[in-house]
């Protein structure tokens, strides 16, 4: 076991050495990395989900834009909401999507550096390929931007904001009891059971111990959203309860092809959707209370964040680069627990 936990940081180690995020442990728990902020004491980043379409769709509109904000912002790097390649994932580690929906498309000189691009969860539709592939530290060879787990880790600053990044589709019990006519690589997953209360017990001990100052998880999959999916209420069960208990400040996915910001009359936390990197439905949108529902955009675009350890911007554009919603939230450097 600590044999095999010690390859696979090593093995991390090395492919993600290049992306200037450090492994820092992983003992029975989930996986660690460390990235500073900028010598300022600030650090920004954007989030795009639900993209990978060879450009069509207007995700090479998109990811233009994501330069221009990116060069703007000086981003630290980018976050990968899920589903990074459709339909269905990708089929091994030299399937040419990876170049066609990634490489060739994210061409930004602001979204080149090393460590910028593919801080990444899988979504639902990246499960229908070959998960592996997408693990795989051969792809991070290829492009030394790419980095994509299961679960996983960052903590950034040190202390100033902690990311607790979830495998949110084998919560979906759906996927497995009327999976319809597709196939799902669940390598690893099974027994579901198992998966699914370790990966809780490791988030709720993670989140437990976070001394950060902001704290973020990241999902594929929605808990709270107006969107096509709607809420997912095996996360809404399972996931809300440990985040909410352990005051976690914004909880971000993909998942519906939307933009969206979403209060909550329950608890401080913010619910953000950033899956707007390619496909995207006029007008597929549900009723939501308008105490919570801040911001909703049925079409392409992405979030930017902008943080230091008193304050937090995010900000959403649309396809044309164009801000479409602001929202600024701030702590006193004392209150930090
Ligand atoms: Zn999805």
């Amino acid at each position: 076991m600590v044999l095999l936990c010690q390859k696979t940081m090593l093995l991390t180690l090395a492919s993600t050495l290049l992306l200037g995020l450090f492994v820092v442990s992983c003992v029975a728990e989930l996986q660690r990395f460390e990235h500073a902020a900028k010598p300022d004491g600030s650090l920004s980043f954007l989030v795009v989900g639900d993209w990978g379409r060879r450009g069509l769709y207007n995700q090479s509109e998109v990811a233009l834009q994501m330069g221009i904000i990116g060069e703007k912002l000086d981003v630290d790097f980018i976050i990968s909401t899920g589903d990074n390649f459709y339909d269905n994932g990708l089929k091994g580690v030299d399937d040419p999507a990876f170049h066609e929906s990634f490489t060739d498309i994210y061409t930004a000189p602001s979204l080149q550096k090393q460590c910028t691009f593919g801080i990444s969860v899988l979504g639902n539709h990246d499960y229908r390929g070959n998960v592996e592939a997408q693990l795989s530290p051969i792809l991070t060879k290829m492009d030394s931007r790419w980095l994509c787990l299961r679960s996983f880790i960052l903590n950034a600053g040190p202390e100033m904001a902690e990311f607790f990044f979830v495998d949110t589709t084998p919560f979906v019990r759906r996927y497995f009891i009327d999976p319809e006519d597709h196939v799902y690589d669940w390598k690893g997953v099974l027994p579901r059971k198992n998966y699914l209360k370790n990966l809780l017990m490791e988030l709720d001990s993670a989140l437990r111990e976070s001394k950060a100052k902001w704290k973020i998880v990241v999902g594929h999959h929605t808990i709270k959203s107006a969107g096509h999916h709607g809420n997912t209420h095996e996360l809404a069960k399972h996931l809300l309860p440990i985040v909410q208990a352990y005051d976690v400040d914004f909880y971000i996915n993909g998942h519906d092809h939307c933009l969206e910001h979403i209060s909550s009359t329950e608890s401080p936390i913010q619910f953000l959707t950033s899956g707007g990197g390619s496909k995207a439905w006029r007008g597929d949108v549900n009723w939501w209370n308008p105490q919570e529902m801040k911001f909703y955009h049925d079409g392409q675009g992405f979030m930017s964040v902008q943080m230091t350890r008193t304050e937090v911007d995010a900000t959403f554009y649309d396809v044309f680069g164009n801000v479409m919603h602001k929202w600024t939230t701030s702590k006193q450097l004392s209150s930090a627990i």
